[in-house]
């Protein structure tokens, strides 16, 4: 995308083309306008779209440039802050509200991927959390308990069942979450967009926001060559936010995350590794997941930016660590590489920010966008319609807040990953 094989590597490679979407250049008016094209913008506009309502999506670069065609593709349920933990920091109304919001979520994915017939590489088998050594396993046991007792499908897997999922002797027990399960992030992004200019959107790629106001008592937001002026605005921008939204991304910590793809491992081969393809992550804490593509390419990923000096070194951890995990592999070819941003928030929970009467937007994924944007973007479809009213929000409306020593956090990450996986990390 945008000439740069490192942004959306294999799932720009392999995802069916997104609609039509020509640069805003006119003046217009409209009944919403959403800025931001990931599942967040897409999902809000087919639902509004879907409702008869006006609406307008402007991207500032193409569909998915953002998170949404960068990710590893897990559908996963909840966050990584455990499920007890989501009353103790939102209280209990804000906090049950949401688990069930994210706990639901991957359904609706699901939902709407059947629904409009999108060809997004939807696998339905679930996701494994897996335990590094006896700590993994007991974090795990306790993310089990607290799953269980609100009636989740997650069970429990020892190192046996593990080994026979996945192909490796590597962990020590897993988490099967049946609710979970992955896609191709790209190819979902653009088969929402294709769903919401079916439904009536209009949407706008290389329409980049510069400024928001209000005239005439309506909101304005304008581009480079044209304008929109609507009676609300929907902010989903995320961790890829510019212009006038700009707090959104400067209230997160971004955690930079690489993807290596290998090229279609052959019949054997897939039949040891991962043969239900389920997607799987591990306990660490600079944590690694892998996954299979449609075609059979086992996709490995780490925390660490493919630049400068952190290509040389991530490639070649990836390669030991494959060597370690799955010594059946062989020597490994990579046949594409790439990595995003994710946005991290201080409590590792999403936030709802009203940034004005009628300017509201979702946000602050960390690392778990794909099920939650698409539900959020529903939701402010829902609240924009007036079937949800402000008090039903599974958050509180909070200011945006930059996190003290922010960028100095952000090098730390990315500098960090390299020494952990230089000094040859073991997994
Ligand atoms: C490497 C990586 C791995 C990840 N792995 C997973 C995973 O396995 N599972 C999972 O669930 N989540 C994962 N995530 C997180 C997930 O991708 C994000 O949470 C999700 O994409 C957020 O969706 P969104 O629509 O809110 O934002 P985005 O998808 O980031 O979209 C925001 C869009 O807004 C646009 N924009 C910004 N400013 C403007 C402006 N001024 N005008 C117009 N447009 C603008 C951007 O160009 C961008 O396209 C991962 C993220 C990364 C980077």
């Amino acid at each position: 995308m945008l000439n740069d094989p490192r942004s959306h590597g294999l799932w720009e490679k392999t995802a069916p083309l997104p609609p039509p979407a020509p640069r805003l250049a006119e003046y217009v008016s409209a009944d919403v306008v959403i800025v931001g094209g990931g599942y967040t913008g897409l999902s809000a506009a087919l639902h509004l779209a879907e409702a008869g309502v006006d609406v307008r999506l402007l991207e500032a670069a193409e569909i998915g440039f953002g998170g949404a065609g960068r990710n590893v593709g897990l559908i996963n349920a909840g966050m990584w802050v455990m499920p007890d933990d989501f009353p103790k920091e939102l209280g209990p109304v804000y906090g049950e509200k949401l688990l069930d919001l994210l706990g639901g979520a991957p359904y609706l994915v699901r939902e709407l991927i059947e629904k409009h017939g999108i060809a997004c590489e939807l696998e339905k088998n679930g996701t494994l959390h897996c335990a590094v050594g006896p700590a993994g396993m007991k974090e795990l046991e306790e993310r089990a308990r607290q799953w269980q007792k609100r009636g989740a499908p997650v069970t429990l897997l020892d190192s046996v069942e593990t080994e026979r999922r996945i192909g490796t002797r590597a962990y020590a027990g897993s988490l099967l979450d049946m609710r979970a399960g992955t896609l191709q992030p790209l190819a979902y992004a653009r088969g929402l967009a294709h769903a919401a200019v079916k439904a009536g959107a209009k949407l706008h790629t290389g329409s980049a926001v510069i400024s928001a106001g209000e005239a005439s008592g309506r909101k304005v937001v304008t581009t480079a060559e044209g304008e929109v002026s609507a009676d609300w605005v929907i902010v989903a921008t995320d961790a890829y936010s510019t212009g006038p939204w700009e707090t959104v991304r400067r209230e997160q910590v971004h955690l930079p995350y690489f993807n290596l793809a290998t090229v279609p491992l052959g019949d054997n081969l897939r039949r040891s590794i991962l043969p239900n393809r389920e997607g799987c992550w591990d306990t660490k804490e600079i944590l690694s997941s892998f996954r299979m593509d449609q075609a059979g390419r086992l996709v490995f990923g780490s925390v660490g930016a493919l630049r400068g000096t952190g290509t040389a070194i991530h490639k070649a951890w990836a390669r030991r660590s494959l060597r370690r995990i799955f010594p059946q592999l062989g020597e490994v070819e990579f046949e594409a590489e790439w990595y995003g941003k994710i946005g991290m928030t201080d409590n590792a929970l999403p936030r709802f920010h009203k940034f004005g009467k009628n300017v509201i937007g979702f946000s602050g994924y960390n690392g778990r966008g794909i099920a939650p944007g698409t539900a959020f973007g529903r939701l402010l479809a829902r609240h924009v319609l007036g079937e949800v009213p402000e008090t039903d929000l599974p958050l509180p409306p909070t200011e945006p807040k930059e996190p003290g020593l922010r960028a100095l956090k952000e090098a730390y990450y990315e500098a960090g990953a390299q020494i952990a996986h230089f000094a040859g990390e073991r997994f």
